[in-house]
């Protein structure tokens, strides 16, 4: 096993636009913390970007004990050579046991990038992240990062190790690690990083750039009513809106809804999708599959509606309704209209 130099137990890749941080970042500086709490190490963030230094602060509140700050115009935009160069730089110098990214577009690209220049494995898509052990013929490995996510479709939960190789390198999806409130009395340091881009790294340029505006943000309903196969179509669910709207909610889906193409993608709740944690979840025709309860099944309140009464999303819904949802929900709707 690679000698380990320093304290930094873990390091978090900070993704920002225009200076406003990626929900992901910081939610895994939360995770960070418990992490390098368990290895009595430090947490570290690496920020690359342009005029981003404002953002220290909030990332030392957030659980950053130093945070490496690389600032240039060259970059101002994600490209992914140069911001590869900055990662993997800061992680070679610092030598963090644990290397975190979001599952991000930009995530995606640069970890497997950053992870292959330092010769290093990296897990995609963890669903859980602990420190523990490992022994077998080979040695015995003391807190390891055990990286967890479903395997085989979803038949299995993985725990992967990388018991020979530094960092040890994730990523972790949007909405799977809770983000702990601010702590604006936490103390930490700034260290500048120095930026060489030269012009062979820049084969990428952005010479423009268009936002399209999120319509769906299922992250922060308090109420989501979500549809499955069960909903039979885009008709159906103009029933699941209606409720939704009634209700003040978002609206969610189940993959199989998805791909059935009865409603778009940023809908989809999941593994796959988005994880959610609204305080009422209704779910309507979905079966509960464990790759749909990944993305759930932390949820206040959850209400199935199914007519099968052996579909496994009973088995973690607080209020079960069986029967066809085309009869019952009509039924919540009015009751809903009428109620004072
Ligand atoms: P079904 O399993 O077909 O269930 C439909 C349900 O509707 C049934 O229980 C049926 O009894 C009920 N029903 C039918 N008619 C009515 C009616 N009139 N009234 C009431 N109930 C009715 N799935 C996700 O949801 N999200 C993910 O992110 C995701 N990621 C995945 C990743 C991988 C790698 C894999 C392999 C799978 C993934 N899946 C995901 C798919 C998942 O395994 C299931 O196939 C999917 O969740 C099933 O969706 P469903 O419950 O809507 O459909």
């Amino acid at each position: 096993m690679t000698e380990q130099r320093n304290d930094l137990g873990v390091l978090v890749f900070v993704e920002q636009d225009e200076g406003k941080p990626a929900d992901v970042s910081l939610e895994l500086l939360s995770k960070a913390r418990e992490l390098a709490g368990k290895l009595g190490k430090r947490v570290g963030a690496v920020l690359p970007g342009d005029g981003v230094s404002d953002l220290a602060k909030r990332l030392i509140a957030c659980g950053a004990d130093v945070v490496f700050l690389a600032e240039g115009p060259e970059l101002k935009h994600y490209t992914t050579i140069p911001y590869a160069d900055v990662v993997a730089g800061v992680i070679e110098e610092q030598k963090p046991d644990i290397v975190l990214f979001g599952a991000s577009l930009v995530g995606r690209d640069l970890a497997p990038r950053v992870a292959s220049k330092l010769r290093t494995g990296l897990t995609a898509d963890c669903t859980d992240l602990q420190i523990g052990d490992f022994s077998d013929k080979n040695g015995s490995y003391t807190n390891l990062l055990y990286q967890i996510r479903p395997a085989f479709g979803g038949n299995i939960i993985a725990t992967i190790i990388t018991p020979d190789h530094r960092p040890q390198m994730a990523t972790v999806r949007e909405g799977v690690m809770r983000l702990e409130p601010p702590d604006e009395s936490r103390t930490g340091n700034v260290e500048r990083i120095p930026v060489h881009v030269d012009g062979a790294d820049e084969l990428v340029q952005v010479i423009e750039r268009f936002k399209a505006e999120k319509k769906v943000n299922l992250k922060a309903a308090s109420v989501i009513v979500a549809g499955g196969a069960g909903v039979g179509g885009k008709e159906g669910f103009e029933l699941i809106c209606e409720l939704a709207r009634v209700l003040g909610g978002e609206v969610g889906a189940s993959r199989a809804a998805v791909d059935a193409g009865y409603i778009g993608k940023e809908h989809q709740v999941g593994q796959t999708g988005t994880t959610v944690r609204p305080k009422v979840y209704i779910a309507c025709g979905i079966s509960g599959q464990v790759q749909h309860r990944a993305g759930m099944d932390e949820s206040g309140k959850i209400i199935a509606i199914n007519d099968d009464p052996g579909a496994p999303i009973f088995s973690i819904a607080h209020y079960g309704i069986v029967g066809d949802m085309f009869t019952i929900i009509p039924t919540l709707i009015e009751a809903y209209k009428n109620k004072d």
